[in-house]
């Protein structure tokens, strides 16, 4: 049995940024990824305003270029019912290829002491504190762990079906080469899934490149093709389109009541809770709530606070400062799904009146 203060299981954003909040504090810090990290994911790759405030602050200097080098997303776009609604995004947001960041945060992680260890498999976990994990790599105890596997992974299986037939909902995306134009974050929506468009930049290369992510039910469509197809706008602007990247998809994504913490552990970044990405604040979500683990957890690390008080600080903290993102994308994905006959006035008038349409966009952050 080898043991390890602290344990974080995933090694994306949510992970690297709860092992870099507290090893920058002094504290030893074992984070577990399955894959070789990095790896490409389903992103729609809109990184915003908050999620760059944390990241100019978690990465070493010599990866800051990753930030100033990024493109800028000053506005949106939704592509809707043949209207077109346009919102000030302001701050600006970037894109960012998530291929990279999810490299940079595990590079500064290591340098700033982590102990990130790669293609180790956390197969289950007992106890409430301390914990005992078992992996592909042996047996770890640790005093106190936080679970940021992700939306998808084997610790979170989703509830039990009761008998009830759930949407099968699925993530793809790729990237594509289109000439450079005014950057945007495009979205374009459909009867049952939306597919996201901006300009992406990846060191060394010139020439345009836009990535394409779309959230989609499987039973609508299964391929970036199919999605372009269900669109007549998106279907015409990919048409000039050839790839650049191999796709990569993702499912089920499961929608669930966000859960900051489960039997003692502290949940972070999707595994707590996976928010509409239409909104473009997940991967802002994942750090912040890493960044609040790792905080509260520095309370348990300094003999302050118990376990059990610093995890209870962390769900109050999730509460006030990340529910808000939830219910509020909640609310505009059930405007979009209003029947058409409410839906269409209501489109209408946000085509009119962009200040409305830029303080839904302001409610999501
Ligand atoms: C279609 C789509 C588009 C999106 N677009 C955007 C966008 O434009 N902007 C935005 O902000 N957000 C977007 N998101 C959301 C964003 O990608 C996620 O919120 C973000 O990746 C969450 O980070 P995370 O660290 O919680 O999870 P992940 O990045 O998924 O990391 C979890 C890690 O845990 C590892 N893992 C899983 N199980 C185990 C285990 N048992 N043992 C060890 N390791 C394990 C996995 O390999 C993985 O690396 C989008 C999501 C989708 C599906």
């Amino acid at each position: 049995m080898q043991e390890a203060p602290f344990i974080a299981v995933g090694g994306g954003l949510a992970g690297a940024a709860f092992a870099l909040e507290l090893a920058r504090n002094g504290a030893p810090v074992l984070l577990l990824e399955s894959t070789r990290s990095p790896h490409h994911k389903v992103c729609g790759e809109f990184v915003s305003a908050e999620a760059l405030g944390l990241l100019a602050e978690f990465l070493d200097r010599e990866l800051a270029g990753l930030i100033k080098d990024a493109v800028r997303i000053p506005r949106a776009r939704v592509f809707l019912d043949g209207r077109t609604l346009r919102a000030r995004v302001d701050p600006p947001a970037a894109s960012i290829a998530r291929f990279e960041l999810d490299a940079a945060l595990w590079q500064s992680a290591r340098s700033a002491g982590v102990d990130a260890r790669q293609q180790v498999t956390v197969q289950s976990i007992a106890g409430r504190g301390p914990f005992r994990i078992a992996t592909s790599d042996g047996e770890f105890e640790s005093r106190a762990l936080v679970n940021a596997s992700g939306r998808w992974s084997n610790l979170n299986l989703p509830p039990a079906e009761n008998g009830a037939r759930r949407e099968k909902w699925l993530g793809v995306k790729a990237h594509f080469a289109e000439p450079p134009s005014e950057p945007s974050v495009d979205l374009y929506f459909f009867e049952g899934g939306y597919c996201g468009v901006q300009p992406v930049a990846v060191a060394g290369e010139s020439g345009g490149r836009v990535n394409a992510s779309a959230m989609v039910r499987a039973d609508v469509a299964s391929t970036l093709p199919d999605v372009f197809a269900r669109h007549p706008a998106l279907n015409e602007r990919s048409r000039k389109w050839s790839p650049l990247s191999d796709p990569v998809s993702t499912s089920p994504l499961i929608f669930r009541q966000p859960q900051p913490e489960r039997d003692g552990m502290l949940m972070v970044g999707d595994a707590a809770g996976f928010v509409d990405p239409f909104v473009g604040d997940g991967i802002s979500l994942a750090l912040r709530g890493g960044a609040l683990a790792g905080h509260c957890l520095g309370s348990f690390f300094s003999g302050e606070a118990s376990l059990r008080e610093a995890a209870r600080r962390y769900g109050r903290a999730y509460e006030r400062s990340l529910l808000p993102v939830f219910r509020a994308s909640s609310a505009i994905r059930r405007m979009l799904v209003l029947p058409g006959s409410i839906r269409k006035p209501m489109l209408f008038i946000l085509e009119r009146t962009p200040a409305m349409t830029n303080y839904l966009v302001r409610k999501t952050r």
